[in-house]
């Protein structure tokens, strides 16, 4: 096993399981996640039996970085996994913090029409350390401390459910990474049941759905996850996530010209949300060279802005990163995928 899959009440039960005591948690968690240490012997307050158990039962891996994108307030990472498979995580440096978009899949099965990441079938799902170790590689190299993650990268993060809880878990931990579960954004393209499943957790995390459209005969066109899981059982969906958990709900939107940026998807839109503790967050679409979809104009953009503010509806235009280092969700990998 890899030590960094491991939350703390994990390793907990491994000490108590050893007949240890079960504290040794958190020296370990001091050890790998506040002092960085990679090797178990650096740990000198482990006596030396307990350390040579923990060699025979773990290790501790990261992943390697094939290749960095440097932007302007952006970077762009390749990951290569044990297995050789590759994946991505950008860096955002915003006025606010450092946020870091981190993957849960290699590769994703919700074939979304307009994204490059689904373009490649999901091969499987990253393990927990697969996870972490993103935000640990970046902090290291860039040598800067993460203080926003939102599981954006490629895949579907309740398409690996179990996994996201427990990396969600260990980033959290004051005692681990120590980041904000308010800080700490998760993604769905609408997969009901783990909405509910995610409800019930209660978390501080904030959960986002991708809408993208306001109606079920778009919607269906451009997600297919839409003929599984209509408009209708989302909306009902969020509705009990938000009697459940005192937290706003982000809708994203991303700006298509032509097919979703109508006026009057604008008043749709707005009916649809009415009345629900959220906020519409519009995203300026990421052109790909494989997909034939255009991003919306600005204008176009700022009337559709204005029209769900008229109807009081909290609205955010994202701001524009990375497109020149090639950062629409899931393009490093394919390019390089399809260049080797
Ligand atoms: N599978 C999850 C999380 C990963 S995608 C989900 O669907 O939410 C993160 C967000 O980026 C989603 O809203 C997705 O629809 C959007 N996205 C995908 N391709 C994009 C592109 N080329 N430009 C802008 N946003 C994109």
């Amino acid at each position: 096993m890899n030590i960094y899959s491991y939350t703390k009440k994990d390793l907990e039960n491994y000490f108590e399981n050893i007949g240890e005591k079960k504290f040794k948690a958190l020296q370990i968690y001091d050890w790998l996640y506040k002092k960085k240490v990679t090797s178990f012997k650096n740990m000198t307050n482990i006596k030396k039996e307990v350390i040579q158990k923990l060699n025979e039962d773990f290790k501790i891996e990261k992943p390697e970085i094939v290749k960095i994108q440097n932007g302007k307030d952006v970077h762009k990472f390749l990951f290569n996994m044990q297995d050789g498979e590759k994946i991505e995580a950008v860096l955002m440096k915003h006025d606010y913090g450092n946020s870091l978009c981190v993957s849960t899949q290699v590769g994703c099965n919700m074939g979304c029409a307009f994204c490059e990441s689904g373009r490649l079938k999901k091969r499987r799902n990253l393990t927990v350390d697969e996870m972490v170790t993103q935000i640990l590689l970046v902090e290291e190299n860039l040598n800067i401390r993460i203080s926003h993650v939102v599981l954006m990268g490629i895949g579907e993060p309740f398409d690996n459910y179990d996994n996201v809880i427990k990396f969600i878990d260990i980033i959290n931990d004051d005692n681990g990474i120590g980041i904000g579960a308010r800080h700490i954004t998760v993604s769905t393209c609408g997969i009901v049941p783990k909405i509910r499943e995610f409800s019930k957790e209660k978390r501080q995390v904030n959960l986002a759905i991708s809408l993208h459209a306001p109606n079920d005969e778009l919607r269906n066109r451009l997600m297919k996850i839409n003929k599984a899981y209509p408009l209708k059982e989302v909306i009902e969906a969020v509705k009990d996530y938000l009697k459940l958990n005192n937290r706003k709900v982000t809708f994203e939107y991303i700006m298509l010209k032509d097919v979703n940026d109508a006026e009057k998807c604008a008043i749709e839109l707005s009916k649809l949300l009415k009345g629900l503790n959220c906020y519409v967050n519009l995203i300026p679409y990421n052109e790909t060279s494989h997909i034939e979809f255009k991003k919306s104009d600005n204008n176009k953009i700022m009337e559709f802005y204005d029209i769900l503010k008229k109807n009081n509806i909290n609205v955010t235009v994202r701001r524009e990163f990375g497109s020149e280092v090639e950062a629409a969700c899931g393009q490093l990998r394919s390019n390089y995928e399809e260049e080797k």
